[in-house]
């Protein structure tokens, strides 16, 4: 039985440890952290008296953008129900809140009603939504036009950008809205458009895992024998007949490895790493934050109809800089059986009151440029290569289906690799 390691429990090396186990191969799985699941953190929090657990990480998908995911969760039979995917937005900056649930909460602010400002800015929304299509098209063939100068050269107000586009895509990549700037815009209109952000009607229905997304990762790693907690991989160093695995704890030999880390981490111990795959894997970058998962209501909008399940706050630091916060309350995307609000916090901006604060975690996230996606394309060229393969998140958009897909990919190649293209029906 050949064997494989896996470096790394998120989604792409959890679901690449059930694939590969599932086809015969003799699976290790090495994760750093204390818990398996890497973005997938489902904490137990209690609450008059109650343990509810609440997922700080990785929370919804979708019917429609998620195929992968979906046929994963089917096959491990991982129950979901509905979620609600709604967006607020409270800039200290300019005094405005509002929040896209319905017409009452879009003018959460009644002064909104008299201000020719704000409707000027609402008929760009529609404008860009309705012109989203065509802007797609156009940017097919300019994979290095940025968001910031898409934004600029059809037109678009400083309050669009503030007050929309820039916290959503904020919101959605966990980015500081001036990095949104930076984003190609083709990634950034597709991923959009996908997902049905960009439209008001025949939106895809957004999912959470029934007791937490952990669920998955347990009866997912229930298959493997071999997984080792609070072990991080030190050094990868292979050759053309083999691989050789590093921890504090072992040094043992494997016929290929998975590499489901972030590139930078991989960078750091996969000694004798290719001139090829060195440069495209230091094309990603990745920027570190901060989670509170915390009861205090003062990171929501003023007024409750405008309490969303995402929401975006910014403050003035100074006289040109701005800072950024999304906070999801989880009560509207997981069932929680009591009323008060339990929140998540990424990267507060403005003080959480410490008696309500139930935890802190840290988490790292990719920030995507054009050279990022230029060297996603070429990834393939590195594939294999000396038996060390690559998978994550960060090989498309950064989300969870990008992570299965992106595993199925690589053991689609490996399967290639060791002489088995037969199998690769039995599970892809
Ligand atoms: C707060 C937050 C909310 C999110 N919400 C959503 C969401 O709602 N929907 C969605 O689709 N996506 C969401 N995402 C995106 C998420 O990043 C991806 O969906 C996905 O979970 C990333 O999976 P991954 O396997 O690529 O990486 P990760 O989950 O980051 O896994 C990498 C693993 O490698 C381990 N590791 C690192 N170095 C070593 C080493 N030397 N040895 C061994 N192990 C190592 C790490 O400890 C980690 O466990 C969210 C992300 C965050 C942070």
């Amino acid at each position: 039985m050949k064997k494989v390691a896996i470096i790394g429990s998120g989604i792409s090396g959890t679901s690449a440890a059930y694939y590969l186990n599932k086809l015969g191969y003799n699976v290790s799985v090495f994760e750093a952290g204390n818990y398996f699941g890497g973005h997938t953190n489902t904490i137990e929090v209690e609450i008059l008296g109650k343990i509810v657990p609440i997922d700080t990480g990785f929370l919804v998908h979708n019917d429609r953008t998620y195929p992968n995911l979906i046929d994963f969760f089917d096959e491990l039979k991982i129950e979901t129900h509905q979620s609600e995917m709604s967006f607020s937005v409270m800039r200290k900056t300019d005094n405005l809140i509002w929040a896209g649930n319905n017409l009452f909460s879009v003018f959460a602010q009644y002064k909104n009603l008299f201000n020719l400002r704000f409707y000027k800015f609402l008929r760009e929304v529609l404008h860009f939504n309705k012109n989203s299509k065509n802007y797609l098209l156009e940017s097919e063939g300019r994979l290095a036009l940025t968001l910031g100068e898409m934004l600029k050269e059809k037109g678009y107000s400083k309050d669009f950008q503030s007050w929309y586009l820039l916290p959503m895509g904020g919101c959605i990549w966990s980015s500081p809205t001036n990095e949104m700037l930076e984003f190609p815009a083709n990634t950034f209109l597709r991923f959009c458009m996908n997902h049905g952000l960009l439209q008001i009607s025949d939106r895809p229905e957004w999912k959470t895992v029934v007791n937490g997304c952990v669920t998955y990762v347990v009866k997912a790693l229930s298959t493997i024998d071999k997984k080792y907690l609070n072990e991080p991989v030190l050094e990868v160093v292979s050759d053309e007949k083999q691989v050789t695995i590093v921890t504090r704890h072992r040094k043992e030999d494997f016929d290929y490895c998975i590499m489901c880390t972030h590139p930078p981490d991989s960078l750091k111990i996969f000694k004798g790493v290719g001139p090829k795959a060195k440069e495209l894997l230091s094309k990603f970058k990745y920027q570190k934050n901060i989670a509170v998962v915390h009861l205090d209501e003062s990171v929501l909008p003023k007024k409750k109809i405008a309490w969303a399940a995402w929401n975006y706050l910014s403050v003035k630091t100074d006289d040109v800089n701005e800072a950024v916060s999304v906070s999801y309350l989880i009560n509207k995307l997981q069932p929680l059986p009591f009323e008060n609000s339990v929140i998540v916090t990424l990267n507060p901006v403005t003080e959480i009151d410490k008696t309500k604060i139930i935890r802190e975690i840290k988490y790292e996230h990719p920030l995507f440029s054009t050279e990022a996606i230029l060297a996603q394309e070429k990834m393939i060229q590195v594939q294999g290569k000396q038996r060390v393969y690559f998978s994550g998140a960060w090989m498309r958009y950064g989300f969870h289906e990008d992570g299965i897909l992106s595993s199925k990919n690589v053991i689609k190649k490996l399967l290639v690799d060791d002489g088995r293209s037969s199998d690769l029906i039995k599970v892809l």
